[in-house]
């Protein structure tokens, strides 16, 4: 070799080994100094450009540290936009996020060790409390950054868009607005779920979120009314919320259902008839008797004594407001298939009941504070919370020969998605968005989204349909104020759009940088157009689903805005279908009036859970945090693997183990395939500008293993793209996967790896043929790795593809995404070579069968198929034989006479069947030990790290017995051409020779090497 050779087979820059994470750390400082993101921006006003495709970021709420189920969605943005943007469309994928509400209130309250709201205002007051939230999320800030930076995620953190900011909120007081103007917003009393713990109502959209329910205790508790005016007549009824006759107005029966009369003891019990004996049993009355069975319409109109009048002289009050007070209604959705058929109704407590009561005009007495105490209005239950007044009420209805039993049942009850508190339903004058009323659009555009799997669709319709109104109030102190104010006096309603219309109508000076939050927003009094009395603002800020809803309109300008929305695509998590997902469509369906949603096609994400299938949650402690994981873990191999392991709707169970398997074996194998390819294109000095691949295959040089191999490329190449745009992306990367470790690694260089051993000038056109379709092949798939592996995919395009053509974009990012050349597919050949493959599978397995290892060469195969798959595997002797590792072929379309007995091994597969001969002769054994022996010291080499190119000086082998060394002596010359080096020597002892000896081993047997 010239020294000049030499000095070339150095001249790429890949070490020996695969380093993913320094090799990230190389590429992050790349990016930046480059300011690659920044040019990708540049891609908007770009003349190239495909078009936009627009995006709007659902933005985290910075509540809490980065973890892998939150990177898995972030990689799949990722993903979409590197792909994408390579295609040459412009995506708007600027950063957002979520900074206010309840989520980042309670994790505030939590850092204060405070317990609730009042604590926190007491302790802190507002203004403090305040500055505490913006610390906090400027904290959890800051480690989002790091994940986002460490994961690769291309997204534009300096167009980031926070809903806390006056510019965001007033955008959003635009939505508001709209919908007042439509009517569509109003104060409201309705049944609303409420938290204690949070101390505020909540949206009936987040009581269905992941995991709310839980199984709690509850009493079981069965009591009886008295029909007014009978002596022993009573009304049998069950709930598992004793409190809640305090407020209990109606009895309610099913019309059309069958009641029994029934004696008990002394007394007359009335329930469904299909319920007496399951009850009575469950009561333990063995002495019953039904007397009568009636119709349950017959039961309507009948007033019962309510119990408690005595202790709450507001319930004898309303029984003069309203004739049905106290009264038995029918209602079709009174159940009869459980308890007794008769429906306790507190319309100031139940959702039904309060329908109920409205229906019929009557009033609704719910007398609850803002902490879910009573009221004074409850008489003597006055200051009890609640649920507290289970056992108070049990013990009264025992005083007034109304309590029948009590006991406890476990059952699943809709908790706090925050705090897991038992939430109680309460009616509450709150703000409501009229969402029920717009609920046809809704529907309507919901429909028209692409979804890309079948059940989150079903799941997010359904949950669409149900349509209530959304309570848009909040009793919190950090989130966007709610913008109206109310005259004290003549309670006249005003809506302020903006700032500064809120800076003309203020009664007072205030000095004009003030925020738009509480407490300072509060202090802006209005005079009053009607009474001139003093205008206040209702005390209440929104919903924090209403903040995340607007971002289509919030985060962008109107010209931006008309551009980008509706998004091209979206993607969240499944448990945003009751969040971003539904707040994003019903607002924008109130802005616009039209029904269409703000995105065209989102695709909901299935969680991620830990490796045994478990929630991931704080008291587990089994909580990967994505910083922590990726210090010592590769963000490539983390991306690769989160895609490949399972369909992106499907719950993932994130392994560490399984992390770095398949992976790590697929890109360290692209790796070593680009290094293999970059050290004998150095050696042979390929250039791509000399050798382009369209020249090459203009010219027909291809050889039939080179052209198979380019039209499977081709159709990886679509099949991928067509994936990807049906976002499978677990399938396709798999065909990526498949391509780079069977085709390529397992097959293709195989069969053309000796025709690069040598140096030959005879055939260096040879070889620049083959160095041109590795260049292709191998920059195709790093281009197509891009969007999954962005760091390993850059660093190969700047050290092999870069190198080889100065002139390339300066980032992979920045070139084009690969498309299918029609002129590289061959279908003919890709047909041989699949008859090939199978034939090949086929007799690996006969061998098998056969005990005969796949490296022993031997003498014969027989091939006994349908003439058409002999016609078409014919022409590929060469590589059949070399893949069967046999010396000599038959072709035959049945099986001839002579097979039979010992000498032969078989396997058949559909219509092909293959054999093979067993025997093995001298020069068979002798090949055979060559050829171990060649794999040992090929092995020897890579370890003491000599290039493949480098011709070895000598090889010697000693200790072989004197059998194999006879055996094996015929070989030594092909052995040598093998192993490239000029000259192998057998010794019988290894003392023989004074050299550096290493140990290896054949069959059993010790044998010493030495190579130099
Ligand atoms: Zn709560
Ligand atoms: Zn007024």
């Amino acid at each position: 070799m010239t020294p000049q050779k030499q000095a070339d087979k150095n001249q790429h820059n890949l070490p020996p080994n695969y380093t993913p994470l320094e090799i990230e750390k190389e590429i992050r400082e790349f990016w930046e100094k480059n300011q690659i993101r920044e040019k990708l921006e540049q891609l908007q006003t770009s003349p190239i450009i495909k078009g936009n495709l627009g995006y709007v970021e659902g933005p985290p709420t910075l509540n809490g540290i980065p973890h892998i189920g939150h990177a898995r969605g972030r990689i799949m943005k990722d993903i979409r936009y590197r792909w994408k943007t390579m295609e040459g469309y412009y995506i708007p994928f600027w950063a957002g996020w979520d900074c206010q509400g309840l989520p980042v209130e309670l994790e505030v309250e939590k850092l204060l060790g405070v317990r609730n709201k009042r604590e926190s205002i007491e302790k802190y007051g507002m203004e403090r409390f305040i500055e505490e939230c913006k610390k906090a999320i400027m904290r959890y800030h800051a480690m989002w950054l790091e994940a986002d930076n460490r994961l690769g995620i291309a997204i534009n953190q300096d167009k980031a868009y926070w809903t806390y900011k006056d510019s965001y909120i007033e955008r959003e007081w635009q939505i508001l607005k709209t919908a007042w103007d439509q009517k569509l917003l109003e104060e409201g009393q309705y049944v609303v779920p409420y938290c204690p713990g949070c101390q505020t109502s909540l949206s009936s959209a987040e009581v269905g979120y992941e995991g709310s329910y839980k199984e709690v205790e509850d009493p079981s508790m069965y009591f009886k009314f008295k029909i007014t005016a009978t002596q022993n007549e009573y009304l049998l009824v069950w709930t598992t919320m004793p409190f809640t006759v305090i407020t209990d107005t109606m009895l309610a029966v099913q019309p059309k259902a069958e009641y029994a009369r029934v004696k008990v003891g002394d007394e007359i019990w009335i329930m469904v008839r299909q319920r007496v004996e399951p009850l009575m049993a469950e009561l333990e009355i063995t002495n019953y008797q039904i007397i009568e069975t009636i119709q349950g319409k017959s039961l309507e109109s009948k007033a019962y004594d309510y119990p408690l009048k005595d202790m709450i002289p507001k319930q004898a009050e309303l029984e003069t407001k309203h004739p049905l007070v106290h009264h038995i209604i029918g209602e079709e959705f009174v159940d009869i298939e459980t308890a007794t058929g008769i429906v306790h109704l507190s319309p100031g407590n139940g959702e039904d009941d309060f329908w109920a009561a409205q229906r019929r005009g009557i009033p609704i007495y719910a007398p609850y504070d803002d902490e879910a105490k009573f009221t004074k209005d409850a008489g003597q239950f006055a200051g009890v919370f609640a649920r507290d007044a289970d056992m108070i009420v049990v013990e009264e209805l025992r005083n007034r020969n109304s309590f029948v039993k009590i006991k406890k049942i476990k059952h699943e009850y809709p908790t706090c998605w925050r705090s897991h508190h038992k939430l109680i339903w309460i009616a509450r004058k709150e703000y409501f968005l009229r969402t029920d009323k717009i609920n046809s659009k809704v529907i309507e555009a919901a429909e028209r989204v692409k979804y890309f799997y079948e059940e989150p669709k079903n799941r997010f319709i359904g949950f669409l349909k149900e349509g209530k109104p959304w309570c848009i109030s909040r009793e919190r102190i950090w989130g966007t104020p709610l913008p109206i104010w109310t005259c004290e006096n003549c309670r006249e309603k005003r809506f302020v759009a903006s700032k500064k219309e809120l800076l003309e109508v203020a009664q007072e000076e205030i000095p004009a940088d003030f925020e738009l939050h509480k407490p300072w927003v509060d202090r802006v009094t209005i005079k009053c157009n009607k009474c001139s009395s003093t205008m206040r603002r209702e005390d209440f800020v929104l919903d924090t689903w209403h903040n995340s809803g607007a971002s289509p309109h919030a985060r962008f300008t109107d010209d931006e805005e008309a551009k980008y929305v509706p998004a091209a695509w979206l993607t969240e998590g499944i448990d945003q279908t009751r969040g971003w997902a539904n707040s994003l469509l019903l607002e924008r369906i109130i802005l616009t009036d039209r029904a269409e949603a703000p995105y065209k096609a989102f695709l909901f994400q299935g969680l991620t859970q830990d490796a045994k299938g478990r929630k991931m949650s704080k008291s587990l402690g089994n909580v990967v945090q994505t910083n922590e994981l990726l210090v010592k873990t590769s963000a490539d191999l983390c991306r690769f693997y989160m895609t490949r392991k399972c369909s992106p709707v499907d719950f993932m169970s994130f392994d560490m183990q399984e992390l770095n398997r398949r992976s790590y074996q697929v890109l360290s194998t692209l790796y070593h395939l680009s290094r293999f390819f970059m050290e004998n294109a150095t050696f042979d000095g390929f250039k791509p500008s000399k050798y382009p691949f369209e020249l090459a295959l203009k010219a027909d040089k291809l050889q039939p293993a080179d052209t198979w191999m380019l039209s499977v490329l081709q159709d990886t190449i679509e099949d991928y793209t067509t994936k990807l745009e049906r976002c499978e992306f677990n399938t396709a990367l798999a065909i990526l996967d498949d391509f780079v470790i069977e085709t390529l690694s397992r097959l293709y260089v195989p069969m053309i790896r000796k025709e690069l051993w040598t140096d030959d000038p005879e055939t260096f056109e040879r070889r620049q043929t083959i160095y041109s379709s590795l260049h292709y092949t191998l920059k195709t798939v790093t281009l197509l790795f891009n969007p999954i592996t962005p760091f390993l995919s850059e660093a190969l395009y700047q050290k092999i593809y870069r190198q080889l053509e100065p002139d390339l974009p300066e980032s992979i990012n920045l070139t084009a995404w690969p498309t299918p050349n029609i002129a590289a597919c061959n279908k003919p050949i890709k047909e041989q070579f699949e008859a090939l493959l199978k034939i090949v599978s086929i007799s690996f397995a006969a061998r098998q069968q056969g005990k005969l290892k796949r490296r022993w060469p031997l003498a014969k195969v027989i091939v006994v198929a349908p003439q058409k798959t002999l016609d078409a595997v014919k022409p590929l002797e060469a590589l059949l034989l070399e893949q069967t590792n046999v010396k000599s072929a038959e072709y035959l379309t049945t099986v001839p006479e002579y097979i039979g007995g010992e000498n032969w091994v078989s396997n058949q597969e559909d219509d092909i069947t293959v054999f093979i001969s067993g025997k093995r002769d001298d020069k068979l054994l002798g090949e055979g030990i060559m050829r171990d022996l060649a794999r040992r010291v090929q092995a020897l080499r890579k370890e003491l790290g000599f290039v493949p190119t480098e011709v070895l000086e000598s090889v010697h082998i000693a200790e072989l017995d004197a059998e194999s060394m006879e055996l094996l002596n015929p070989y030594l010359e092909e052995m040598a051409g093998l192993i490239r080096a000029r000259k192998v020597y057998l010794h019988l002892r290894s003392s023989e020779v004074e050299t550096r000896w290493f140990e290896s081993e054949l069959d059993g047997k010790k044998v010493f090497l030495n190579i130099h």
